[in-house]
């Protein structure tokens, strides 16, 4: 089958090297001259506004697919009006908005942060009054990586923050203390049929994802399942989706879904059976899912804006690495390194240390993940 790719980064990328084995053949339209996922498959490279790639897209490929949420939607519900595509654009319509994001979430009973949807000074000002401090200025759309975003410490602080995040449609949110951050990430096929990873828990430094843990036997598992069930439910969801979670005391409380394969299982390339990449290309391509058990431990360490050198890592027992071709930049996700194994928790631990040092993590370095105190079973 031959798939379509919108977008072509690393996601696109990992997508396609996880196709080959299914004997997919993949065309990518990124308006990026320098995407990485070009090799691996034929590179549109135009901008996704261009009539005559979207003709060549759809007349090559038998399914479309995307990499972001922050693709135009016009685009996408025009391609699925002429070829298949998943996830379909009235899923993107709803998880790419923060607002009607989380109103899906109450409408089905899962619980958020406090939240209010602000669209002027004046009403940011207002909210705040619910919201109390601190909280998180949003913008509804087309933030990634913390960007499009602001802090609010105190009331001095609302102009500057309503300036920073561009002055466009905002949700403003109460900072939470979380106990731990997590997601689940699930693949769901036509049948609804689905399959589900253990809860990652993540770790994040400046808004942007620098550390996940594969938690096999987590006592938030069931819980996380039971919260992406009903979403990829009442969606009708085909695909990968990535629900992302705060732990407050033990609730649950839902931060955002990404429509698609997500940073936080990447791990599951080397650790789970069928990888979340393998998952999406088998829900959307109508194959049946993979099975995700693991047997080892695992965690995922990325790569920000430096390339540390291979034969450090590689001198690491149980460590992949992945590198993506890209050109080195400030704050941008240039690879990542997947640690598995089998051994101790305590040599985990410091495999895991290693890792981090080498990958500039010098605070979560000094931390112990695996050698602690487990958390009790929660229903
Ligand atoms: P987001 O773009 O919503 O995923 O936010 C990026 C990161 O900022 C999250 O993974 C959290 O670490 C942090 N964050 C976002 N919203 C909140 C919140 N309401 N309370 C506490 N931390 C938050």
């Amino acid at each position: 089958m031959n798939i379509g790719v919108l977008g072509g980064g690393q996601l696109a990328r990992m997508m396609a090297q996880a196709g080959s084995s299914l004997g997919l053949s993949f065309m990518f339209l990124c308006p990026d001259s320098h995407a990485c996922a070009a090799p691996y498959g034929e590179h549109l490279c135009a901008p996704y506004e261009d009539k005559r790639a979207q003709e060549h897209l759809v007349k090559w490929a038998d399914v479309v697919t995307y990499e972001f949420e922050n693709i135009p939607l016009s685009l996408v519900e025009s391609l699925q009006r002429q070829i298949p595509l998943h996830p379909a654009s009235s899923i993107l319509s709803v998880v790419r908005d923060r607002l009607p994001e989380k109103l899906l979430f109450h409408t089905l009973g899962i619980p958020t942060v406090n939240f209010a949807p602000v669209d002027s000074l004046e009403k940011l000002i207002n909210a705040m009054e619910d919201i109390g401090f601190p909280a998180v200025l949003k913008n509804r759309t087309q933030g990634y990586d913390g960007k499009g975003q602001a802090l609010l410490r105190k009331e001095i602080d609302l102009s500057a923050a309503w300036e920073e995040v561009g002055k466009a449609p905002c949700i403003v949110e109460s900072m939470v203390e979380f106990r731990r951050e997590l997601s689940i990430i699930a693949a769901r096929n036509q049948n609804g049929d689905m399959v589900f990873y253990p809860v990652s828990e993540n770790h994040h430094r400046d808004g942007i994802l620098r550390l996940s843990i594969s938690r096999e036997d987590d006592p938030m598992q069931v819980r996380a399942k039971a919260k992406i069930i009903s979403i990829m439910d009442n969606l009708d969801y085909v695909g990968v989706m990535a629900l992302e979670l705060f732990q407050v005391g033990d609730q649950l409380l839902a931060n955002e879904v990404a429509p698609r394969v997500h940073n936080s299982g990447h791990w599951t390339i080397e650790a789970a059976e069928t990888s979340q990449f393998e998952n999406h290309l088998r829900a959307i391509c109508g194959l049946p899912l993979g099975e995700t058990s693991s047997a080892q431990t695992s965690a995922m360490v990325n790569l920000i804006g430096r390339l540390p050198v291979e034969a450090e890592i590689r001198n690491i027992p149980g460590a992949s690495l992945h590198f993506y071709d890209k050109s080195v930049k400030t704050g941008r996700k240039v690879g990542h390194v997947t640690l598995t194994s089998d051994c101790s928790p305590e040599e985990f631990d410091l495999r895991l240390a290693a890792l981090l040092q080498l990958a500039g993590e010098a605070e979560l370095a000094g931390r112990k993940f695996f050698n602690s105190t487990p958390l009790t079973q929660c229903p």
